[in-house]
């Protein structure tokens, strides 16, 4: 078998509807996608054409209704819950627009999380997430609460708990949403470094110049995938 042909992520005819009262919302309509590994790929589409929806099932926080959705050679429809956790935790770091960080917790110890659920020596895990602390750029940071950073201070921390566990594919749901363009920027260039450095980075944004800078540019519009536009040239200019 020839496994760079293989991709990270598989979806086939996925459909996924929302029931509200007599009313049924098709949130995604026959999904077929291929990501490999190593892509930066942008999902954007104007609000309600299903991008979150599309995102949480990529991340194993949601399921389809039907089709199929294979993620590092395994059919994650398959598993029940306790492993679908256990996938989650492993495979999939999750970045969203609002940090979602503990706020009586340490930057540490919010990156240090998804390491609680896996069996380690507790130093491991403090060294582990030192190390993620630190790729980010937050290495004198550790011990101060989320109140005491900055809102692209706090993003950082949450990229860290993201690729603390070393997982296979990164989320982020509007990383950028809630920053101000320059700070935004500085995440961008972030998220641009962990593709350069081989992450595979999925994320979905409404702003032009953040879906720009990836690999794939993937639309969606009520719920059905409409088009693909590859920015292979400009990653590659970027990257010489
Ligand atoms: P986007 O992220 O692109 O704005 P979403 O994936 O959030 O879109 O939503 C897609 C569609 O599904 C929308 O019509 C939305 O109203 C509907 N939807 C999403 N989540 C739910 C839910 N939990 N219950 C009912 N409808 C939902
Ligand atoms: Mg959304």
């Amino acid at each position: 078998m020839n496994e760079i042909s293989q991709p990270l992520l598989q979806l086939r005819a996925i459909r996924k509807a929302y029931r509200m009262g007599s009313e049924t919302i098709v949130a995604l309509d026959d999904v077929d996608m291929d990501i490999h590994r190593g892509q930066s790929v942008a999902f954007v589409g104007s609000s309600g054409a299903g991008k979150s929806t599309l995102l949480n099932i990529l991340g194993c926080l949601d399921r389809p209704d039907s089709g199929s959705y294979c993620l590092n050679g395994r059919n994650v429809d398959i598993l029940d819950e306790r492993d679908l956790a256990m996938v989650r935790n492993r495979e999939i770091g999750f970045v969203f627009q609002n940090f979602q960080l503990l706020s009586r917790a340490t930057a540490l110890q919010n990156v240090a999380q998804p390491l609680m659920y896996r069996p380690m020596r507790p130093a491991d895990r403090v060294e582990q997430a030192r190390r993620a602390l630190d790729r980010v750029g937050l290495s004198d940071r550790g011990h101060h609460l989320p109140s005491q950073l900055s809102g692209g201070q706090r993003q950082r921390v949450a990229i860290a708990r993201a690729l603390c566990g070393q997982p296979s594919i990164l989320l982020a749901d509007e990383p950028t949403g809630n920053l101000d363009s320059r700070t935004g920027e500085s995440i961008m260039r972030l998220f641009d470094e962990l593709v350069e450095d081989g992450h595979t980075v999925l994320m979905v944004t409404h702003e032009p110049e953040v879906a720009q800078r990836c690999e794939r540019v993937l639309r969606l519009f009520d719920g059905r995938l409409v088009s693909e536009k590859c920015n292979t040239g400009e990653r590659n200019a970027r990257a010489a």
